[in-house]
């Protein structure tokens, strides 16, 4: 059998519980926001054990389809009436112990979360999510500092915009290290640039801008509804853009400016998001797709740019420059034989994903891990633990 062997996978946006909602929404219909009803479904019912459970599960399956590291975009802090647990991080340790169990590195990029949008008050739901004020959060964020290991950094994020008001936003800027990886998303769908543009007179942007968020430490998650200036600026301060192309496909959000911004100066990283699905070599191809179709072009992106992104963009947004992490992929398959070596990742998917090694480590091999573990068990067994809890049938 003839491998190629490739850095590692990094995974620059994951929310682990959305994986509960994969093949459960078709029948649905409705936009972002309808989408979004259903996750708060699953949102309302977690807790720091069976959280930790179904992210386990859910790293268990980002690994042994080629991400060896994963920013875990976390906003579920409370308890769901908006008071702390005992712990007031006992679901983000969850998180980081889930991590630890399964052998990937994680970036948790604790997030804070204020407003159910410019000048809103949060919903019930959303309670859960709210620290109450900035200085809150960042109390919180430093008490949080111990859970880092040779495995877990300790990131930080704005939820976005319109949950953050923007004297928030400089607060936590000016609030945490200036080493320490912040993400934000940005600009994902139309309602929100009108809503920050009616409330604040400025895109979602530039307000990041007067803020004192763009800088190279910072990833904008999605950007995909841009103006030329908005590009302009995020592109000069040298930001990482996570796009999400097979989120942002399933939930209509639309196209990014991806070629525009790196071409700007961005690094350009990808992100597997609500993971319905998890596959690194899927979504590499989702941003060449979307830039041809956009385009009506082929080569938006050269097959080393895409691989960057896959690899080194993401290990730059979660503060992993340095780790070296590998993959083995098998070149003779039903996928990929024929293909040229520096084509192959253009025609695997993660089932060709043979050996993963974490600081050289062998972390898992043939879709399971090292120690044997099946990551669709452990779905299956935190999955059904959820359905009682929510109703769900399949
Ligand atoms: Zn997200």
């Amino acid at each position: 059998m003839t491998t190629v062997t490739l850095a590692g996978g990094g995974n620059g946006h994951s929310h682990a519980f959305h994986r509960a909602l994969r093949g459960r929404t078709h029948r649905d219909g409705g936009d972002f926001w309808a989408w979004r009803e259903a996750m708060y479904r699953v949102a309302a019912v977690l807790d720091p054990e069976l959280y930790g459970r179904l992210a386990e599960a859910v790293f268990a399956e980002m690994l042994v389809s080629g991400y060896t590291a994963v920013g875990e975009f976390h906003y579920v802090h409370h308890r769901p009436d908006g008071g702390a647990y005992r712990d007031p991080n006992a679901i983000g340790r969850s998180l980081a112990a889930a991590a630890e169990r399964v052998g990937i590195r994680l970036t948790l990029l604790d997030t804070c979360y204020l407003a159910g949008g410019p000048g809103r008050a949060l919903e019930p739901i959303q309670a859960r999510f709210c620290d109450g004020s900035a200085a809150a959060w960042l109390e919180r964020w430093h008490a949080l500092a111990d859970a880092t290991s040779d495995r877990v950094l300790i990131g930080a994020a704005i939820h976005s915009v319109r949950a953050v008001p923007p004297p928030a936003i400089a607060e936590i800027v000016a609030g945490i290290p200036p080493e320490v990886p912040l993400h934000v998303h940005l600009s994902e769908q139309p309602a929100e640039n009108a809503a920050v543009m009616e409330a604040y007179g400025r895109t979602p942007t530039q307000v990041l801008a007067d803020a004192g968020a763009l800088t190279a430490r910072l990833s904008v998650v999605h950007a995909t509804h841009l103006t030329e200036e908005d590009i302009q600026l995020l592109g000069a301060a040298g930001v990482t853009a996570v796009l999400c192309p097979t989120t942002e496909a399933d939930l209509g959000d639309g196209i990014g400016p991806a070629r525009e911004l790196a071409d700007a100066g961005a690094v350009i990283a990808l992100g597997s998001d609500q993971n319905t699905v998890i596959d690194p070599f899927l979504e590499m191809r989702g941003l060449e797709a979307g830039e041809r179709l956009r385009s009506l072009a082929r080569g938006r992106f050269s097959p080393s740019e895409l691989d960057a992104a896959r690899s080194t963009g993401g290990y730059r947004a979660l503060g992993w420059a340095d780790a070296l992490d590998t993959l083995e992929v098998d070149a003779d398959s039903v996928r990929t034989v024929g293909a040229s070596f520096d084509q192959v990742t253009l025609a695997a998917t993660a089932s060709d994903v043979l050996r993963v090694l974490v600081g050289g480590e062998l972390v898992a091999e043939r879709g399971r891990l090292a120690d044997g573990r099946d990551p669709a068990k452990l779905l299956a067994a935190a999955l059904s633990e959820l359905d009682v809890l929510t109703g769900y049938v399949r």
